[in-house]
């Protein structure tokens, strides 16, 4: 049977002409991140709204970069999601500073926010810096970060962990509030410093993720990450153009960076 399902996928590839894609490649999350996946998809969505309220409210004094986003308690995803955008493109125009060849693709810097209403997907584009095979790993894969290590410690040494929202409020949870509103996360995204694009995958309730590289041409961008959200069943109100404009009118004016909006044509 195996090689008989490997004959099949070599003819079917000599008969495209093109050699058939690596296959994904298979990563278990860290514990930390697992932990943080559970809370996320277990304890806070089912809380989700005092959890939202807690997080803006001490967000607001907490996050030099957030803070100034955060004005509607339903957009913190997407106010996270552009703030990682935003961050991106800062680091690539500060690296490029000392290293040009960084920005050799003269691509614009800006963000792009696509909603496709009818199936409940949103897009999230930058042309920023992009992330290598390893920055995928190590950045979407553990929690290096200080700030959401020192959440995770705080919430083991409380009595009521999983529902402690005041608790869970103080702290950002970063790239996985995308999981708040989605069943699935998939992250295109192409460093300069790597030839190669890659695709990272991730589901709500998985202690896994997947890592493969992009071969599709039309999936190929010149730099930087493009964040695609499948949005649960009772959140896809999300991919209305018109909620997402709001929503991110609110946070644009203070991302130095331009931020477009569209949408699928119905
Ligand atoms: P933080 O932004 O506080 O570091 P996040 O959970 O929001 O934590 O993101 C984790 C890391 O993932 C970031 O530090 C960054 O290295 C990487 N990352 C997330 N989004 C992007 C993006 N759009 N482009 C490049 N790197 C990103
Ligand atoms: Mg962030």
């Amino acid at each position: 049977l195996f090689l008989g399902s490997r004959y099949e996928s070599t003819a079917a590839a000599s008969d495209s002409g093109n050699p058939p894609p690596p296959p994904a490649e298979k990563y278990e999350y860290q514990a930390e991140v697992s932990r943080l996946m559970d809370l996320i998809v277990n304890s806070l969505y089912s809380n989700k709204e005092v959890f939202l309220r807690e997080l803006i409210r001490h967000h607001l004094t907490i996050s030099a970069c957030c803070m100034k986003y955060n004005r509607t308690m339903y957009g913190y995803f997407i106010s996270s999601l552009i703030c990682n955008a935003s961050d991106a493109l800062d680091k690539l125009r500060y690296l490029s500073v000392t290293d040009p060849q960084l920005s050799k693709d003269a691509v614009d810097l800006d963000i792009r926010i696509q909603t496709d209403k009818d199936n409940g997907i949103i897009t999230i584009s930058d042309s920023g810096i992009g992330m290598t095979r390893q920055e995928l790993v190590d950045c979407l894969g553990t929690i290096a970060q200080s700030g959401t290590a020192k959440f995770l410690k705080a919430v083991k040494e409380s009595k009521d962990a999983g529902t402690d929202n005041n608790l869970i409020g103080q702290f950002g949870v970063g790239f996985y509030s995308a999981f708040l509103v989605s069943d699935k996360v998939v992250v295109s995204t192409k460093s300069p410093k790597s030839d190669k694009q890659y695709v990272w995958e991730g589901e709500a309730n998985a202690s896994s993720y997947t890592i493969r590289e992009e071969t599709n041409p039309e999936n190929l961008i010149p730099r930087g990450t493009r964040l695609t959200l499948y949005l649960k069943r009772d959140d896809k109100g999300f991919a209305h153009p018109e909620r997402i404009q709001k929503l991110v009118k609110n946070y644009s004016q203070f991302v130095s960076f331009p931020i477009y909006t569209w949408q699928e044509k119905g």
